[in-house]
């Protein structure tokens, strides 16, 4: 039997080239050796998105066609739809036994979301325990491997303790999850922040038309010191580069910016025009692939309609050892 992953996305926004470094291109990668299942959390993205659901319904769609888009193949990959799944809701009761409430609000991703969303004394409870949730979205399909980015690490640690927890408290039920963190475990945003994320508007997305790219590309944060092209400029940290170096096959012509810029040789132009291309160029077979099921709708509903079917069924058996273990299993 082939061993499984799950992992998923958030239907609160396209997807964008963070996501295909962080998890996406994992996802692509083993979906042939992997029995593979992607979610997409409307649940949890109604954490924080609940008196908003017009936009998580809207975004559920894009996410599975950007999965789509990057080369996932629904004959490989089970897509499905979380809130379709009311299993994990159940998982999720079962868990919260198992953690504090110290430990969760512990995790060090939820502590910084909750500044960043700037929930000040009034943090949603379903937001601050989402992790728990999360748990349990990995485990009602047993998965072995869950790729993701760096940010998700205390979740995938927390979802361990909370199998580990459960497996001794109720005999051997569940596998520990492993995470597989990708090529670039946090993608930087065109604005130099950490992190390239849909919530704060710094994203180059697979979705992005050639001209967004350019645009996006021309007025990207760089060296904040240099202002003249003849300045030395610094390489390390800067947004720009660190695109080349993920997203430019030639890896000469990047040394040789490289020198360049911090010679004070070239300046910023001519090395964010040509990243433009390079992502361009990455980005044209995902379009085209994109542009294939966005002429398909009635596939889309499909794949969708159908994955998750699959998941509950998964779910379904996956929840009849789990009451078997917790001795609440009556009438069978
Ligand atoms: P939100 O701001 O709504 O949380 P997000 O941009 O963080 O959105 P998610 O749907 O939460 O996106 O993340 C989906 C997956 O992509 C996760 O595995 C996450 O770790 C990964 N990911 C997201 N942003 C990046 C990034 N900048 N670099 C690497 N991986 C990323
Ligand atoms: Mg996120």
């Amino acid at each position: 039997m082939k061993k499984r992953i799950l992992t998923g996305d958030r239907p609160t926004g396209r997807l964008h080239l963070g996501h295909y470094v962080g998890s996406l291109e994992s996802r692509v990668k083993l979906q042939d050796e992997y029995e593979q299942f992607v979610l997409i959390a409307d649940v949890q993205a109604l954490t924080d998105n609940f008196s908003n659901p017009k936009k998580v319904r809207n975004n559920v769609r894009e996410v599975l066609l950007d999965n789509l888009s990057v080369g996932l193949d629904p004959s490989k990959t089970t897509f499905f739809i979380q809130s379709l799944i009311p299993e994990i809701a159940e998982l999720t009761v079962f868990y919260l036994n198992l953690v504090t409430l110290e430990r969760a609000l512990r995790n060090p991703t939820v502590k910084n979301e909750i500044k960043q969303k700037e929930f000040g004394k009034s943090v949603p409870a379903g937001f601050a325990l989402y992790p728990v949730s999360q748990a349990a979205d990995i485990t009602v399909v047993n998965a072995d491997l869950v790729p993701v980015g760096e940010d998700q690490l205390p979740m995938i640690e927390q979802t361990r303790e909370i199998v580990r927890k459960f497996n001794s408290l109720y005999g051997e039920t569940f596998h520990e999850p492993e995470a597989l963190v990708g090529k670039v475990p946090r993608l930087v945003g065109t604005d130099g922040n950490a992190k390239m994320s849909k919530s704060l508007g710094n994203c180059i997305y697979l979705s992005d038309t050639p001209e967004e790219v350019y645009k996006k590309a021309m007025s990207m944060y760089t060296d904040p010191q240099r202002k003249h092209a003849t300045d030395p400029g610094k390489v390390e940290g800067n947004p720009v580069f660190i695109y080349h170096d993920t997203f430019n096959p030639n890896k000469d012509e990047v040394e040789d910016f490289k020198l360049r810029y911090r010679e004070g040789r070239i300046g910023d132009v001519e090395v964010k025009k040509r990243l433009a291309e390079v992502i361009n160029n990455f980005l044209s077979p995902i379009r085209e692939r994109r542009k294939f099921y966005e002429e398909n709708p009635s596939e889309v509903d499909k794949i969708l309609k159908e994955g998750t079917a699959k998941a509950r069924e998964v779910a379904m058996e996956t929840m009849k050892k789990v009451r078997r273990s917790m001795s609440i299993d009556y009438f069978v």
